[in-house]
């Protein structure tokens, strides 16, 4: 009896698997109205009636509402759990030996944070990630033994920074590329990890490094990439096999453009960087999805580094996040329009099926 459960748990993970083979797929989430803009009684833009089928609307103005499609689409009444749901069969698919990148895509305070990290009280895909994936060990543990080890960095200004180093500021980081094809960063620490609480006091570090040297940490945060890596070994005890994996989470820096009046010296380098590192990352996966034979990656570190895990037969999952509120209608349509662009949609009809 248990046998065929197990079997039957496995067929559903192997079919989850293969229609999410080589796939892009993009997932929407909607944060709630905030405390002031509730306050203000702002209005809400975004339109959910075909939210279950993946599709939303934007209202742009009187009577006027522009659509936009999705492999998800997520209410603000959505949570985590329903949100991990959705990501887990990728996640799982690093155990079988497949390369996977899941980030998170929009404007500073659209929630980009929440989805991957969460909070302490409602965990995000990163511990959900993690969590999981010692649970899928765990079940195969008679099978195939796994070793998993973790890495933090930040991408701010086109540096790398090891979350992870003692003094990270001071180790000069460069991508250079093994022997075996793969794409490293020699120097950056991994962690070895073997359950869950080592993994989350390895974020916590990282998290505290992340805010040493800066002024402001939310500021700083909304200027670099937050990156966590995560390395899987696996062998095959039944045949001796091993295979090397990699899934990257990452939150990415805010997609919102600047006034022209309030960018300049530092600021205005900071903006220049994010944005060549966001529209590379947009080139990238467009060109993918759109199987050019030339995809852009050394355009910046950010892709450099994702390398590994974006083309070939691994798998990409973009949340791309956005405000309810009528005052961001503007950076709403730029994230929109940025992540139907990587679904590389507009060429015809969507190729892919959930
Ligand atoms: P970002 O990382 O994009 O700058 P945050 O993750 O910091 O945004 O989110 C901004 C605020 O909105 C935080 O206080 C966060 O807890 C809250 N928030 C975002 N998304 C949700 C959600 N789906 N449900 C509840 N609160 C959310």
């Amino acid at each position: 009896q248990k046998y065929s459960e197990e079997q039957a748990k496995r067929k559903e993970l192997y079919n989850h698997i293969q229609e999410t083979k080589g796939n892009i797929r993009v997932f929407c989430r909607c944060r709630p109205l905030n405390k002031d803009e509730t306050s203000t009684k702002s209005a809400t833009i975004v339109d959910f009636d075909g939210a279950k089928d993946g599709e939303l609307g934007i209202i742009t103005g009187n009577n006027s509402k522009k659509s936009f499609k999705f492999d998800r689409v997520y209410t603000p009444k959505d949570g985590q759990v329903d949100v991990f749901a959705d990501a887990s069969p990728m996640v799982v698919s690093v155990l079988d030996g497949y390369n996977v990148c899941i980030f998170a895509y929009g404007q500073t305070g659209t929630g980009k944070t929440f989805t991957m990290e969460g909070t302490p009280q409602n965990r995000g895909v990163n511990y959900r990630t993690v969590e999981q994936l010692f649970e899928v060990a765990r079940e195969r543990r008679e099978t195939i033994t796994y070793n998993i080890s973790v890495s933090v960095l930040e991408v701010y200004n086109e540096q790398i920074r090891d979350l992870l180093a003692t003094s990270p500021a001071s180790k000069k980081l460069e991508i250079k590329q093994s022997s075996d094809g793969s794409h490293q960063v020699p120097g950056l620490i991994e962690a070895n990890v073997e359950n869950i609480n080592e993994v989350w006091n390895v974020l916590q570090a990282g998290s505290n490094a992340r805010a040493v040297g800066s002024n402001n940490v939310n500021e700083h945060s909304s200027r670099s990439h937050c990156m966590l890596s995560i390395m899987v070994k696996a062998k095959n005890l039944m045949n001796g096999d091993c295979t090397k994996s990699k899934l990257w989470l990452v939150d990415l820096a805010g997609s919102e453009r600047l006034a022209k009046t309030d960018v300049q010296g530092e600021r205005l380098k900071e903006a220049q960087n994010i944005n060549r590192s966001l529209s590379a990352l947009g080139d990238v996966i467009y060109a993918l999805a759109t199987k050019s034979s030339h995809i852009p990656y050394r355009n910046s570190k950010l892709t450099h580094l994702l390398q590994d895990s974006l083309g070939g037969d691994s798998k990409t999952l973009m949340f791309v996040q956005i405000s309810p509120s009528e005052h961001d209608v503007s950076e709403t349509l730029s994230s929109l329009n940025f992540a139907t662009r990587v679904r590389g949609v507009e060429l015809g009809p969507a190729r892919r099926q959930l």
